[in-house]
């Protein structure tokens, strides 16, 4: 081997892997052979396969994540010719779609390349990335991927992943292709959509089980089931709507009844998971790509700015400046209120948002009294001023659903209230926190018990 080439590749190894079954090796050499010097091929190489990527799992999936590594067996793998745009150069390419699964969850995949094995393979892929494309993430394999064959993978047969998982609600997430679940239904309601064209009637609803709870939709009358049955799915798909994964019963999902006897062995009833959730920690909002229906409390840190007083275009609700709209131009605003406040709870923060209904309980003024201020102010920043000295510092608890965006978390509140938890239970958690050693802790409490927290 050339002396001046083998520490480059020496050290591609070790960032990047075996450099033959990934190819990186062709590359290399491919960049050589247009005399690119060593160096500078080693560090393109470097940047266009990433040292050292996010290794997910299924679970772990959402829409529009970039260049990360994830392992997997290969379920079900078929090919399709793609007809390219008129006046494109190239003959028609082909597409490689099918299913991927690890011991998480199953993903649909689609590839530009070939794959390096077949189905029931266990396959690496580097440099990944996911879409949503029909409301369902979809794992997507492209030019700049790596993809190798891992012969002798400790990831369950092809037998044990084939067929749908049974999951609690919790783990169920936002990529998965097929799963199961026995869960009670907790809301559920009829309604008529457009489907092609077609009216067609829809069951929408919410299931829970004793770790949470998901929406879902089903495409197909469900005899027999209604509000408190508890039932066992296999097959279901998940789709994304609102930011939010959602159950959907098709044609090919099976449904049944859970037994009564079979129900007493269940983890919940109908009567445990129709209770009010309890609170969670912020940061185990923060840390998850959505929750549906969940509950937290904080402090009020900030009130953001676009709280107060707004106005929305009559057409589609959007938020309007200057009497117009980005999509209809010149309207007649609607007048509507809503604050979005940042809640903290020591754990971490959320940005929440309350609508009008809400705005009005926690700032204890409505709309028209708001408006008042604005007119007796002369100022358009009266409500906003007015909202930041009035809900700072306050300690809250709501409840509604949280979805991940570019923008990062956000969560509109369904409910809020202020807790009734008692102040001293609240004050001495969070001497706690504060206190880094035990006896520096006591001299804390009685500074701050000094200080005009009244503990008694
Ligand atoms: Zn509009």
């Amino acid at each position: 081997m050339d002396e001046k080439i083998a520490p480059h590749l020496e050290e591609l190894t070790r960032a990047l892997g075996d450099l033959e079954k990934t190819g990186i090796r062709a590359e290399f050499e491919k960049l050589l052979a247009f005399r690119v010097p060593p160096e500078v091929a080693k560090e393109s190489l470097l940047r266009k396969f990433g040292g050292k990527s996010k290794v997910l799992k299924v679970k772990d999936l959402s829409g529009n994540l970039k260049s990360f590594e994830i392992t997997g067996r290969v379920l079900d793998l078929g090919e399709k010719s793609i007809r390219p745009q008129d006046g494109a150069q190239e003959g028609p390419s082909k597409l490689y779609t099918g299913i991927l699964a690890d011991e998480t969850g199953s993903v649909m995949f689609s590839s530009w390349k070939e794959l390096p094995g077949s189905t029931g393979d266990v396959i690496n892929i580097r440099n990944a990335y996911t879409r949503i494309w029909q409301n369902r993430v979809r794992l997507s394999i492209g030019e700049q991927s790596l993809m190798s064959k891992i012969p002798d993978s400790p990831l369950p047969s092809l037998s044990e992943l084939s067929g749908s998982q049974t999951k609690k609600l919790i783990d169920i997430g936002a990529a998965d292709f097929s799963v199961g679940t026995a869960a009670c239904v907790l809301q559920l309601s009829h309604r008529e959509v457009l489907v092609r064209g077609r009216q067609s009637r829809v069951i929408s609803g919410v299931l829970a089980d004793e770790t949470g709870r998901l929406p879902f939709t089903a495409w197909i009358e469900l005899p027999g089931i209604d509000i408190g049955s508890i039932i066992r799915i296999e097959g279901a798909q998940v789709r994304m709507f609102r930011g939010m994964p959602s159950v959907n019963i098709l044609n090919g999902t099976k449904f049944s009844p859970v037994k009564p006897e079979e129900a007493g062995k269940l983890a919940f009833t109908f009567e445990s998971t129709g209770k009010d959730p309890d609170p969670i920690r912020i940061e185990e909002i923060d840390s998850r790509d959505s929750m549906f229906d969940v509950a937290t409390a904080g402090n009020v840190v900030s009130v953001r700015p676009g709280s107060g007083i707004i106005s929305r275009c009559p057409e589609c609700s959007r938020v309007i400046q200057k009497a117009s709209c980005r999509a209809h131009g010149k309207v007649e605003g609607i007048r509507d209120m809503r604050i979005k406040a940042v809640l903290d709870d020591g754990t971490g923060s959320l940005s929440v948002m309350f609508p009008r209904e809400l705005a009005e309980i926690i700032y204890g003024k409505t709309l028209e009294e708001a408006e008042q201020l604005m007119i007796s102010d002369i100022s358009k920043d009266a409500v906003y001023e007015d909202l930041r000295r009035f809900l700072t510092g306050r300690y809250l608890a709501v409840r509604g659903n949280s979805s991940k965006s570019e923008y990062g978390i956000s969560f509109v509140a369904e409910k809020a209230w202020v807790p009734e938890e008692d102040l001293a239970v609240r004050v001495v958690k969070l001497l706690h926190r504060l206190g880094p050693a035990e006896e520096d802790g006591q001299e804390r409490n009685s500074q701050v018990s000094g200080g005009g927290i009244d503990l008694a």
